[in-house]
């Protein structure tokens, strides 16, 4: 089996897509190819172009078992791998976008995204607008005849915010406007944008497809109508990526399943304990009942991931610290998506309409695979280091 089974449990399809051993003498795994040239037979050929590889900035077999095994989780026509999740957002924006085109950002993102488009995209002439995460089908008020691309992230960075996707996709689909999603935090696993009407699908694979904090890597995935461009402008801008982390993601992406579904399970097992701590304002979770947009999460997510922020009860940047410095199992450090539990304060001083109001600092906890009861324990060291200022 290899680029199809769809009809296949998702398990199943992490176990077996994207290589296929007979093509490497039966062996499970596809060969780590470390190439530049690719030889040819003769000048025609060579002319012609006329064989499946041609160098190595253009794909080998070790990147196409992990692009095809991403398409079948997609259900893209085809997928791009990149040398880090910031370079699968900047990619396709750079590969679509033009001097004068609109772009619409949502205003919750991915802060290096909103770097990215603020100075490069800005000085390259295009316009840059952001949007409330809430504006579901009333993004077509902000479609002008020059919109280019919608982007958007759900949930959001930090806050965990759910847009509603199959309204923004209709509306900008009606309007000829480019829908990319930076869909990190729900894997394809959780939610697979292409059949909620989105064009491009963005993946971070450094969290949880490496899922070992020792990779750096992304994936963009795009439909029919798109891959074409998609693919000219990733060989045009030359941002291949080493084999062996292509292949740590590929290895990576066979225990996904497995490994989120622990993050799943004690992420909410924590999240709704921490609802009923004292000094917890809230919890920025999307899956737990109490959460305003539950039901658009359920409505159009098949599970939940092992991030979300907690609101502490009043106080500011020294209960944070606080709090953060308790810590004993938890790291401090960014990313996320590894086997180990992290946390990082939420700094919201770019926004411009998701800021709040909140009713004292956030902090971000990554969970990690560790036993819940000790992840429980560090964070009341935490809960009450910030009560103790
Ligand atoms: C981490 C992250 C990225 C960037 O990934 P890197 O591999 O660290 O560059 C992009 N988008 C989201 C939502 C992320 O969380």
């Amino acid at each position: 089996m290899a680029k199809d089974g769809s009809e296949m449990g998702i398990n199943t399809r992490l176990a077996h897509s994207g290589n296929n051993p007979r093509d490497y003498f039966g062996f499970v795994n596809p060969p780590v190819v470390h190439a530049s040239t690719v030889l040819y037979p003769d000048a025609a050929s060579m002319a012609a172009r006329s064989q499946k590889y041609t160098y190595g900035t253009r794909g080998t077999p070790t990147t196409d078992a992990l692009a095809l095994a991403v398409d079948a989780l997609e259900g893209s026509a085809g997928t791009i791998v990149v040398p880090s999740g910031l370079a699968a957002v900047t990619i396709p924006l750079l590969t679509f976008v033009s001097a004068g085109d609109h772009l619409l950002i949502v205003d919750s993102v991915y802060h290096p995204t909103r770097n990215f488009a603020d100075t490069m995209l800005k000085r390259l002439g295009v316009e840059v607008e952001y949007y409330d995460p809430y504006v579901g089908a009333g993004i077509a008020a902000l479609i002008k005849p020059n919109t280019k691309v919608v982007f958007t992230e759900s949930p959001a960075s930090n806050t965990f915010e759910v847009q509603d996707i199959p309204a923004i996709a209709k509306a900008a689909r009606a309007a000829c406007a480019i829908v990319m999603m930076d869909n990190t935090w729900a894997t394809p696993l959780y939610f697979k944008p292409l059949d909620h009407g989105v064009d491009i699908s963005i993946h971070a694979a450094t969290k949880y497809p490496a899922g070992h904090s020792d990779v750096l890597l992304g994936t963009v995935s795009a439909n029919e109508a798109c891959w074409k461009q998609l693919y000219q402008g990733f060989c045009t801008l030359g941002c291949c990526s080493g084999p062996d982390d292509v292949y740590q993601v590929l290895r990576g992406l066979r225990t996904m399943g497995v490994r989120l579904e622990h993050h799943q399970k004690s992420a909410l097992a924590i999240a709704a304990w921490l609802e009923g701590q004292p000094g917890v304002a809230r919890v920025l979770h999307p899956a737990l009942p109490s959460h305003p947009d539950y039901a658009l999460w359920k409505r159009d997510f098949c599970g939940s991931s092992g991030i979300f922020s907690v609101v502490l009860k009043g106080g500011g940047q020294r209960q944070q610290h606080a709090f953060l410095d308790a810590l004993k199992i938890f790291g401090l450090g960014y990313s996320w998506g590894g086997y180990e539990s992290l946390a990082v304060p939420v700094f919201l001083g770019d926004r411009m309409i998701a800021k709040g109001p909140y009713d004292g600092p956030l902090i971000r906890l990554q969970i990690g695979l560790e036993d819940v009861e000790d992840l429980k324990a560090d964070i009341m060291r935490g809960l009450e280091a910030a009560a103790a200022i």
